[in-house]
């Protein structure tokens, strides 16, 4: 038999030691922060954790322009701290989580607001407004023999140099080993799964021509441009 195209080539995200780390899967924490729950009028304090998932395919390195996504008039930047798995496992408990960490990255969790919005209020799938195309750019991936488990330090984001998000990780609801613990109840937790952590408040758009950055303490740097919409 022939095989008809190429299959997808894996989604290698680099690694500061050196190494490829091929992205499986990538789920992203929604209201993980208290002030970024209120701005988008949710109330934080009674809300379990939720969770959606993109393809691996959205998932481009630093240094990427990005093309402005088609469909949307309002394509908002959220700075995460990634925790990248590196051991799977199913119904892993809170005490075991930090095993089954590779490592640690900066990450953007790009968003068509508009159609996440309208989504949201017509109760619909969020595909559309989150799963777009080079919308999680990840930074640098650190292993957690070098950079430990961060879990407080700095979490910030600026737009052409002037800061838009400045947060600190301590501020997370669910934190690393709870995220980690409640994804691996719904799905097997697979190595070269991705999890984005949740963005700080101040979220916002960004337009053609805009750099982002990402600083989170004890990462390196994320940087992407917003670039012309894709015409192919
Ligand atoms: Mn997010």
């Amino acid at each position: 038999m022939n095989q008809l195209f190429d299959a997808l080539p894996p989604v290698l995200a680099e690694t500061s030691d050196g190494n490829r780390f091929p992205v499986r899967r990538v789920f992203c924490i929604g209201r993980n922060y208290a002030a970024h729950a209120r701005e988008m009028g949710k109330d934080p304090d009674r809300e379990a954790p939720f969770f959606f998932t993109k393809w691996a395919e959205t998932v481009v390195p630093s240094g990427t322009t990005i093309a402005y996504p088609p469909e949307t008039g309002n394509f908002h930047f959220e700075a995460e701290l990634v925790v990248a798995i590196g051991k799977g496992g199913r119904n892993i408990s809170e005490d075991a989580a930090k095993a089954h960490v590779w490592g640690y990255a900066t990450g953007l969790d790009m968003t068509r607001r508009d159609l996440q919005f309208e989504a949201r209020d017509k109760g619909r799938p969020w595909d559309t407004g989150k799963n777009v195309e080079q919308s999680s750019p990840l930074g640098l991936l650190h292993p957690a023999s070098a950079v430990g488990h961060p879990e407080s330090g700095s979490i910030r984001l600026t737009v052409n140099g002037e800061v838009k998000q400045d947060a600190d990780l301590s501020e997370l609801i669910w934190d690393v080993p709870e995220v980690i613990a409640y994804v691996s109840r719904f799905y097997r937790l697979e190595p070269g799964d991705l999890i984005y952590t949740g963005t700080p408040a101040g979220v916002g758009a960004v337009v053609e021509g805009d750099e982002i950055n990402v600083s989170i303490a004890g990462l390196t740097d994320l940087t992407v441009k917003v670039g012309a919409p894709a015409r192919e």
